[in-house]
């Protein structure tokens, strides 16, 4: 199921983005086996995310030739397990993250590939900077030595009304695009998840991070009586 999954997500991606990019296909692992992933890997994925840095540790060395991609929020000083196994990190949400990214990432000589997540529904329950302070956010995030501004991330709120949802990844994509005629290390745009995917593609994202949709549905294990 998996594979048959992955197969058709990757044909249906064969075509670019109307603006002409290839999309990237980020399987989005969280509560996945290794073995699961694997499978996945073996189907044509190249790129994983996971969202909680206990499971990317965990799961690191079970899991072979992939690009790994850390895309939940992440605690500062949980940081260092990152350092030097991370290929993008979709999350950066705030300048004390970049503080400590910055000083871990200097001390090991290595550089932190970032996007800057922006909280783009303006939702209490999700982090990120504000769509109007993400022109500023990237001005002082370029600053950082050690830090590579790759692009942008943003999750969209739940709706069932698309036009609203248009509206707010376009949005995203005017950022992008006015960011990216001066910056040449700017080239990722990643929003899109299993619900969303298609809407956001049309409207310009070329990374999407995918779960279900490659999986199934997820199981978390049942809390403890
Ligand atoms: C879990 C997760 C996804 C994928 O969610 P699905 O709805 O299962 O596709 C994408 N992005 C982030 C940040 C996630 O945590």
């Amino acid at each position: 199921m998996i594979a048959e999954n992955v197969k058709k997500i990757l044909s249906e991606l064969e075509k670019p983005n109307p603006f002409g990019e290839p999309v990237t296909l980020v399987a989005a692992t969280k509560t996945r086996t290794s073995e699961e992933i694997n499978e996945a890997i073996a189907a044509g994925i190249y790129d994983i995310g996971e969202n909680k840095v206990q499971e990317f540790v965990e799961k690191y060395d079970l899991v072979h030739g992939a690009r790994r991609h850390f895309i939940g929020h992440l605690q500062t000083n949980k940081v260092k397990y990152l350092i030097g196994k991370c290929d993008l990190i979709h999350s950066l949400d705030r300048f004390e993250l970049a503080d400590e990214l910055q000083k871990r990432a200097e001390k090991a000589n290595w550089t932190a590939n970032c996007l800057i997540e922006i909280n783009v529904g303006s939702e209490l329950s999700k982090s990120g900077f504000a769509l109007e302070n993400a022109e500023n956010a990237f001005l002082q995030l370029k600053k950082y030595p050690n830090l590579r501004i790759q692009g942008f991330m943003a999750m969209l709120p739940l709706s069932e009304d698309s036009a609203f949802l248009r509206k707010l990844c376009l949005s995203m994509r005017e950022i992008y695009d006015t960011i990216r005629k001066t910056e040449n290390s700017v080239h990722i745009l990643s929003m899109g998840m299993s619900g969303d995917w298609k809407l956001c593609v049309e409207c310009g994202s070329n990374m999407i991070r995918l779960g279900t949709a490659i999986f199934g549905p997820r199981v978390y294990p049942a809390a403890a009586i």
